[in-house]
């Protein structure tokens, strides 16, 4: 838990006070970045190697161990030099397989020089995932890492402000004895979806969160709209979780780690089904559109042409879609596709 940024010595040391009165039993590492990667070169870009300062001192005026963001080897021996508890690479940073390989040599490398001096004693790197869905490549940075001998941690921030369960769950079942994490933050971009993303991620079993904390979020110099107060997350944290009806209600044969099985496959199946929605609704967006260009010009909303060729369309799809075990029936497919259609001719007609 901490600021997306340290943004001032101030704000660091303040969030850390706020979140040792707040937090005080409850485990946690305090983070935050001092080399941010913005989209844009016009935002707020991080503070730099003297952020790093700022959060040694909340470490030694409050007592929790620190992290940082790091995305490039120079990073790595600024951070243990200065003597950062944890490293995390960024969702960014994940998705460049040599930029990662980067970070692992730069790791070894200060681990060989700590055995000699005792300074830069890591205690573990999180992984965040790619910014991309791929679930292969982020078990490969974790193996990568894994090669240090350093702990390592899976961090599951999504994907374009999305959770990707199915992704988080291979990785899972590739690596069991990896913790598990996840970024609720990142992963919404909304501070109204923190809580129940965590209460998620619980009935999933997953191992912790990191959450980004600011004692004044809407001040915050980067991410202000998914940062949390201290007193916030702190009600989070310690809010009784509930279980979900269904699971709960299941045999009481079923063991709470087969009952787990099935809270992945339905976070799977709502993931799909968001999916399924929000492409439903962007087709008809564009079906919108055409009806404006139909209406231009004087068109029919119905063109009988057009509606009999993407029905033989969906013939020829049908033969191949015969994939991953699953063979969709033409007549569902066009069941389907009838519906969609007749929605997409009323919003063309409204
Ligand atoms: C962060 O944790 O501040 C961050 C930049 O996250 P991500 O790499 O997940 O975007
Ligand atoms: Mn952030």
């Amino acid at each position: 838990m901490g600021p997306c940024s340290a943004e001032r010595r101030e704000q660091v040391l303040e969030t850390a006070r706020q979140l040792r009165e707040e937090c005080g039993s409850i485990p946690f590492i305090y983070r935050a970045g001092a080399w941010k990667p913005r989209t844009s070169p016009y935002t707020f870009q991080g503070a730099g190697s003297e952020a790093l300062k700022w959060l040694t001192e909340a470490k030694s005026v409050y007592g929790f161990d620190v992290a940082t963001e790091v995305a490039t080897p120079e990073h790595v021996r600024e951070a243990l030099e200065a003597g950062i508890d944890y490293l995390w690479i960024g969702a960014r940073t994940s998705a460049n397989p040599i930029a990662v390989q980067g970070i692992v040599e730069s790791l070894t490398l200060s681990i060989e020089r700590s055995r000699l001096d005792e300074s830069g004693k890591l205690k573990g790197v999180l992984i965040k995932n790619p910014v991309n869905n791929d679930a292969e490549l982020w078990i490969g940075n974790i193996e990568r890492l894994e090669k240090t001998g350093i702990p390592v941690m899976a961090v599951h921030r999504g994907c374009n402000h999305q959770p990707c369960w199915a992704m988080a769950h291979a990785v899972h079942l590739a690596k069991p004895n990896i913790p598990l994490l996840i970024d609720p933050s990142h992963m919404s971009g909304d501070a109204e979806k923190i809580a129940g993303l965590v209460q998620k991620a619980h009935e999933l079993g997953f191992d912790g969160a990191m959450v980004e904390v600011h004692h004044k979020p809407e001040e915050a110099l980067s991410d202000a709209k998914q940062q949390i107060t201290p007193r916030k997350i702190r009600e989070v944290l310690l809010e009784e979780p509930t279980s979900h009806q269904l699971i709960s209600n299941l045999p009481t044969t079923v063991s709470e780690s087969t009952a787990k099985e099935l809270s992945w496959l339905r976070a799977e199946i709502d993931e799909l089904d968001d999916q399924l929605w929000a492409t439903i609704a962007a087709r008809m967006d564009v079906s919108k559109r055409i009806g404006e260009w139909k209406k231009a010009h004087g068109i029919a909303p119905l063109q009988p042409e057009r509606y009999r060729e993407i029905k033989e369309k969906l013939k020829i799809k049908n033969e191949k879609l015969k994939i991953g075990g699953s063979t969709l029936s033409e007549a569902f497919m066009m069941n389907v596709w009838e519906l969609i259609h007749e929605e997409s001719l009323r919003q063309q007609e409204s």
